[in-house]
């Protein structure tokens, strides 16, 4: 557990999880109880938020429209005065000697900018704790019954799942977008050459997910590879679709009118698996 600072302020970074109140941990939900001041981000449920105390501060900094695909973690692309300003209101609210909580969806260390705050907080010495929480890639694979590694019989590589990879798929890299750099780059060729022994887990990919399965089908990736969509994973709301990577790729290079993931809600989350057997997947639910 963190220390307080002289005044007894202090941040603690909770992750709210991927959308249902219940699967916020029982430390964050404790420390979220326990707090003055409450900054929070656009998809983090009010059912959570009405756990304050009464008489806390809330604040939203989350700033934008319900259902939108939420601010990329690249800077180029995101309002870095946004930033800066939750920046530099966690530390004045911490140096009133207050409790504070930044809640954040999922896990707050998972293209959560919780880097920059910390950074921040580091330098204006005060006191930080984190509380992990379930990511959205987790909750996505729960929702798809989709294990996100898997031991094959016999120890066979085939059907097999080594390990797990997060990785952003905003903005598609080689797409030439506006703003787009060399950093922010996501080498799709490198995914394509791990993707056939680990699960790839796309975030803030939806959008650009026809570039995005063009780009690895060019890498050489199986055009029958499993692409799973899930949309407001954890939530009754939730919808799973199953596609493959040539399926996803179908839209590419026209203008997307015909992509077979349009219409899919955000938040989403694409989990890419060349080996998960079709059968542990759950048919989408009704609505
Ligand atoms: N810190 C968060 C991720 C923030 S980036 C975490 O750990 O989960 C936001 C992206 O997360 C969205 O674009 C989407 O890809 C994914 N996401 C968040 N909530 C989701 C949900 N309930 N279902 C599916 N994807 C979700």
């Amino acid at each position: 557990m963190a220390q307080t600072n002289s005044m007894g302020g202090m941040v603690s970074l909770i992750g709210a999880g991927p959308g249902d109140p219940e699967l916020i941990t029982v430390r964050g939900l404790r420390v979220l109880r326990e707090a003055d001041v409450v900054l929070y981000d656009a998809l983090v449920d009010e059912r959570l938020l009405a756990e304050c105390r009464t008489g806390a501060e809330l604040i939203d900094v989350g700033k934008r429209a319900a259902g939108a695909e939420p601010p990329p973690p690249n800077p180029s692309h995101h309002n870095a005065l946004a930033q800066e300003r939750i920046n530099a209101l966690l530390v004045a609210k911490a140096r009133e000697g207050r409790r504070v909580v930044r809640l954040k969806g999922g896990d707050p260390l998972i293209f959560g900018r919780a880097g920059e705050e910390l950074e921040a907080l580091a330098a204006a010495g005060i006191s930080c704790e984190i509380v992990p929480g379930v990511t959205a890639a987790t909750a996505a694979a729960a929702q798809a019954q989709l294990p996100l590694t898997r031991r094959a019989a016999g120890g066979s590589l085939a059907g097999s799942s080594r390990g797990v990879l997060l990785i952003t798929g905003h903005p598609a890299a080689g797409t030439a977008a506006a703003g787009t750099t060399a950093s922010a780059a996501v080498s799709w060729e490198s995914v394509a050459a791990i993707a056939p022994s680990v699960t790839v887990c796309v975030y803030m990919g939806l959008k650009n997910l026809p570039q995005i399965a063009r780009r690895l089908l060019d890498a050489g990736l199986a055009p029958q590879t499993c692409v799973t969509i899930v949309s407001n994973a954890s939530l009754p709301s939730a919808q799973v679709f199953e596609t493959t990577l040539a399926g996803a790729a179908a839209a590419a290079g026209s203008d997307g009118a015909d992509n077979a993931t349009d219409g899919l809600p955000s938040p989403a989350l694409v989990l890419i698996s060349s080996n998960s057997p079709q059968h542990y997947v759950s048919p989408p639910p009704r609505k």
